[in-house]
């Protein structure tokens, strides 16, 4: 193979940290191939946030801005800057040798160095009536849509017993009449710290083995048709507010395992950095964060992580040895 056919740094994802990624490989001239995929892990290119409407939270918009338009602006960025991009989804890898191959449905490409940036993609339990009021009082991201003002002195429901529902119902509880936690067992699967506090707040109400059956409402969610899983009986509670926080699927099945990952599929990755346990390969966004979760977050790895694979492509690149046998 020559060297023509090796790209410095292919960026695999679409959300903000890919871009931001790609913004900052752009700007130093490492001319990044950018594959934003096809529907994805059932998102549009652009990711998440092309599934939401109003973001306020990110900075350098005083009065909001959408979520589509907030992605199709930075990738006009990453574009101005030269990041040629491929409207493809990445099938497979083989990061068993420098250059890695990575391979879309017909083509095959190579790279010195790789981002990892593909995301990942919130569970819903696909209700009767869901698709009717998603981002119409449906969200699955309480932290992103909370404050919003159809939710404020409303009762809202928050559908999950982990860590996410019980930081979501106290996040909540700030602006909702009331926050009830749906949860289908007898327990919450929450740290006893996170427990605690929703214990202890006043505003939240836990409804124990109880599920979701049916979203209803006008043109805007009003309620929630629910049943008692051990009694079998059901109700409708009111319901302004639904949000989803039952997990999330990290977009990593393409990777095969062979990158290290959690028992639940998000990439491992050093401490305070995006080095993955393959050297040449950085992880960045919601594919290696499951806590914070945010546009702001996984663009501030996007940057690391190219000022990462940078410093790689400028240390390793010249080391014949390390380009392994693919030639
Ligand atoms: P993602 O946005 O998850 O994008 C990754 C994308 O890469 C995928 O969606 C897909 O298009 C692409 N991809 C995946 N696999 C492949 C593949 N194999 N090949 C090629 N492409 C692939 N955060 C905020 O800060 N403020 C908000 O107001 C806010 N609102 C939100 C509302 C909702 C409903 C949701 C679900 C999330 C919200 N978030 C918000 C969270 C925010 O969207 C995410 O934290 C952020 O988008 C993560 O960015 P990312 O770049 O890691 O990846
Ligand atoms: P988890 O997988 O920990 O919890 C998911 C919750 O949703 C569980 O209570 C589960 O119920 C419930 N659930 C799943 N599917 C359904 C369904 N179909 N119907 C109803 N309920 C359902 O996910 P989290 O997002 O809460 O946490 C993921 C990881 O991130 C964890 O390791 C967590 O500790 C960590 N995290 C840490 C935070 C922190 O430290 N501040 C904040 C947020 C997350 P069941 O228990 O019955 O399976």
């Amino acid at each position: 193979m020559s060297d023509q056919n090796v790209e410095r740094v292919i960026i695999i994802g679409s959300g903000p940290a890919a871009h931001t990624a790609a913004i900052y490989n752009a700007r130093a001239e490492l001319k990044p191939l950018l594959f934003e995929g096809f529907m994805a892990g059932g998102v549009a290119a652009g990711g998440q946030l092309t599934t939401t409407t109003d973001v306020e939270n990110y900075p350098g918009f005083p009065e909001g801005i959408s979520g589509p338009e907030l992605m199709s602006q930075i990738r006009a960025q990453s574009v101005k800057h030269g990041t040629r991009i491929k409207t493809e989804t990445i099938e497979r890898v083989d990061l068993s040798k420098r250059p890695f191959m990575v391979a879309t449905a017909t083509d095959e490409y190579f790279a010195e160095a790789l981002i990892i940036a593909t995301g990942a993609t919130a569970k819903r339990l696909n209700l009767p009536g869901e698709e009717l009021f998603w981002q119409r009082g449906i969200s699955a991201c309480a932290v992103c849509d909370g404050a919003l003002p159809i939710f404020r002195e409303r009762p809202l429901v928050v559908i999950g017993g982990g860590d996410t529902a019980c930081e979501e119902a106290s996040y909540l509880s700030k602006f909702g009449s009331t926050v009830t936690m749906l949860v289908r067992r007898d327990e919450l699967r929450a740290s006893k710290a996170m427990q605690q506090r929703v214990f202890n707040d006043p505003k939240i109400e836990i409804m124990w083995n109880t599920e979701a059956v049916e979203a209803v409402g006008d043109k805007t969610l009003g309620g929630l048709r629910v049943t008692n899983n051990k009694r079998g009986d059901e109700q409708v509670i009111d319901a302004s507010g639904l949000f989803y926080a039952i997990g999330h699927t990290p977009n990593t099945a393409f990777l095969d395992g062979q990158l290290e990952t959690d028992e639940t599929g998000y990439v491992i990755t050093r401490p305070d950095s995006t080095v993955t346990n393959v050297p040449g390969v950085f992880a960045c966004g919601d594919v290696k964060d499951k806590v914070y979760r945010q546009a702001v977050t996984a663009a501030g790895s996007g940057c690391m992580a190219a000022l990462e694979a940078e410093h790689f492509i400028v240390e390793h690149a010249l080391e014949p040895a390390a380009a392994g046998e693919r030639v």
